[in-house]
C-alpha cells in the first residue's frame, strides 16, 4: 500500500487500474467513525489520470509507514514520547524521533508555536504556486492551522521546511464551513512567515 522506497500510495483508479501518489496529493483525509485500532481515513485523492478518487488508507499507513515503522509502536504527542521496547530503539527513525528531531511539523496558528505533527492530523491539502496548503488539526489544542509549506514538507518525513506561511486565521469547527473558508483563504494567499525550529 505505502512503498517507503518510492514514497507513494497505491490506490485503485477507475480509468488506469492501479494508480501510485505521494502523500501532498491527497486532498481530503476523513477519520471513519468507529474504527479505532488501526483507525481508518477516508482520503480524496489526485490522481496522476487528472481526476481525483476516494480511498482508503490506515493510521500506520499514514504515520509510521513513511518511517519505516511497524503499527505496533506508537508515539505519544502529549508526553513527547515513543513508547517502545528497548530493542526497536536500533531503528534509525526511532533514534532521530528520540534526538529530537520530527518527522512532521506544523505551525499551530491558536498556540503561537511550532508543534510536532503526524500526517492523521493532516486533513485538507490544495496544491498552490509551487507550495502547498495544509490544514492541520492540531493534537494538542484540536484547533486548526493552516500552514502553507512545500511538497516536501509533507511527502519526506525528517524534511521540516524551515520557514512556512501561517495564516493568521482561526478556523470555525465545523468541517462543511471550514472547507468553503480554506479555499477562500487559499485564494486571498495573506499568509505570514514563520520559522518552524522545535527547538
Ligand atoms: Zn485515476
Ligand atoms: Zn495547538
Amino acid at each position: 500500500m505505502y512503498d517507503a522506497l518510492t514514497t507513494r500510495y497505491t490506490f485503485a483508479c477507475p480509468r488506469q487500474g492501479k494508480t501510485r501518489v505521494r502523500l501532498s496529493s491527497f486532498r481530503h483525509l476523513d477519520r471513519l467513525p468507529g474504527a479505532e485500532h488501526p483507525a481508518v481515513f477516508q482520503v480524496l485523492f489526485a490522481c496522476p489520470c487528472g481526476e481525483e478518487h476516494p480511498g482508503l488508507v490506515s493510521d500506520a499507513e499514514l504515520d509510521w509507514a513513511p518511517l519505516g515503522l511497524g503499527e505496533e509502536r506508537f508515539f505519544n504527542l502529549m508526553t513527547a514520547r515513543l513508547e517502545e521496547s528497548t530493542a526497536e530503539l536500533e531503528d534509525l527513525a526511532a533514534q532521530r524521533i528520540l534526538a529530537g528531531e520530527w518527522p512532521w511539523s506544523f505551525y499551530c496558528y491558536p498556540e503561537d508555536r511550532p508543534r510536532p505533527v503526524f500526517p492523521s492530523s493532516f486533513f485538507l491539502l490544495a496544491p498552490g504556486d509551487g507550495s502547498l496548503g495544509l490544514a492541520v488539526r492540531c493534537p494538542v489544542c484540536e484547533r486548526v492551522s493552516v500552514n502553507l509549506v512545500s511538497h516536501e514538507h509533507v511527502d519526506l518525513p525528517f524534511h521540516n521546511d524551515r520557514e512556512i506561511g501561517v495564516l493568521p486565521y482561526v478556523f470555525p469547527a465545523d468541517a462543511d464551513r471550514m472547507l468553503e473558508e480554506f479555499r477562500a483563504e487559499l485564494d486571498s494567499g495573506s499568509f505570514d512567515a514563520r520559522r518552524l525550529s522545535l527547538d
